[in-house]
């Protein structure tokens, strides 16, 4: 197998699979238990989130562990949406979010809230400051736009959003982290937003697990009630082998970031040298800041999803869009944001890479793609 789809989900390895095992044994306590196994994994919870919040350097932010990015991002957006909305009830956000991100907008639309979507621009595939400049209010008070883009890997202007916020010192900055824990981005972005959303299965942990971080000074409506666990924000029995496991795939994910940047840039423009001397077949839709986990082009004359599954007979594993969206077969939203023709926004392929991928596999990958290309010639 040759697995170019790590941007949907990574495996993980078989440190992190024995040490969650190794921890549902020993923390099986209910953190919430007034005896010693109870104890024992309050302290092992509360250990987990202080080492998640000293990997980012983030001593100010408070971490609430959740079911993983979608549950982040829903928290925080309707979280702080709601808790400030005596301020303003304006919102904006960019139409390249995850359906978690926009999907939870759409819904705010509807309870009275007013939401600005700021297109993404053709050449950097990220939002232009120019148009978020001009969305903002006096009534505005969330912001939410991505760190890495899931589809191409465009990276926001982070800096400068936080720079132009400097004079809007009410409006709560989100950013989705998913696609950007330790992927080579500079460690002191991760201070940039007020509130940052991740989730495990995509730095190596286990799916259901993620966390939202956001500035202690801050407070959340929660969306779910109950036993008032993770500070009344999200009340529920916690995962605690869970959140150990997702903080030590975290520790190894910072541990091996040099090297897998390093090796995902090579495998990247190794395959990106090739799409580009075959200009009439492929268009590349690639950011003038693009992280290298992730490359999207297009087909000009084939269905990608035709290709895609040819390339799943050959052991090859990608994807046409995001996972979150690839089965409705429709054109990609992200691509059709940066203004890209409806019939190459529809016959995308993206690959995402990690750190186990070769150099070799990427020239396995060429060689079935231009064997597919010519035996699907009349077939597309
Ligand atoms: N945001 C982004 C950018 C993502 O790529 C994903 C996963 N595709 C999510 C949010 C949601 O993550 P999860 O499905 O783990 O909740």
């Amino acid at each position: 197998m040759i697995y170019f789809d790590h941007a949907s989900t990574t495996i993980s390895s078989s440190a992190v699979l024995s040490y969650y095992q190794e921890v549902s044994k020993e923390y099986f306590g209910n953190s919430g238990s007034l005896h010693k196994a109870g104890f024992l994994s309050t302290n092992a919870l509360e250990k987990a989130r202080r080492d998640i919040i000293n990997s980012f350097s983030l001593k100010d932010y408070s971490c609430v562990f959740t079911s993983g990015a979608t549950e982040a991002n829903n928290l925080a957006i309707h979280g702080f949406s709601y808790r400030y909305q005596a301020r303003g009830k304006h919102l904006i956000t960019s139409l390249g979010e995850h359906p978690s991100v926009l999907e939870t907008f759409r819904h705010l639309e509807k309870e009275g809230f007013d939401v600005t979507y700021l297109p993404l621009d053709s050449k950097t595939g990220a939002i232009r400051l120019t148009d978020l400049k001009d969305a903002l209010r006096e009534d505005t008070i969330f912001i939410s736009i991505m760190a890495i883009n899931n589809e191409t890997g465009a990276i926001s202007p982070l800096e400068e959003i936080r720079e132009l916020l400097s004079s809007y010192p009410k409006i709560i900055f989100h950013s989705d982290f998913t696609q950007a824990a330790f992927k080579g981005l500079p460690h002191s972005f991760y201070s940039l937003p007020d509130a940052l959303s991740f989730s495990a299965h995509k730095f190596g942990g286990q799916k259901g697990h993620g966390f939202l971080l956001f500035r202690k000074k801050l407070f959340l409506e929660p969306l779910q009630y109950g036993g008032g666990q993770e500070f009344s924000y999200r009340s529920g029995t916690v995962d605690v082998p869970g959140a150990l496991t997702t903080a030590y795939a975290l520790k190894l994910a910072k541990e091996y970031e040099q090297e897998g940047y390093q090796n995902v840039r090579k495998i990247r423009s190794f395959i990106v040298s090739y799409l580009l001397s075959h200009q009439e077949e492929y268009v590349l839709h690639e950011g003038e800041k693009n992280c290298p986990y992730l490359l999207n082009f297009s087909f000009q004359k084939k269905k990608s999803s035709v290709i895609a599954e040819a390339l799943s007979g050959k052991g090859i594993y990608v994807s046409t869009v995001s996972a979150c969206s690839s089965k409705k077969e429709e054109a990609s939203t992200v691509l059709l944001a940066m203004g890209i023709d409806k019939e190459l926004a529809k016959n995308s392929l993206r690959l995402s890479f990690g750190k186990e991928n070769t150099l070799d596999e990427a020239q396995f990958f060429i060689e079935t793609l231009e064997k597919l290309r010519k035996e699907l010639i009349n077939r597309s």
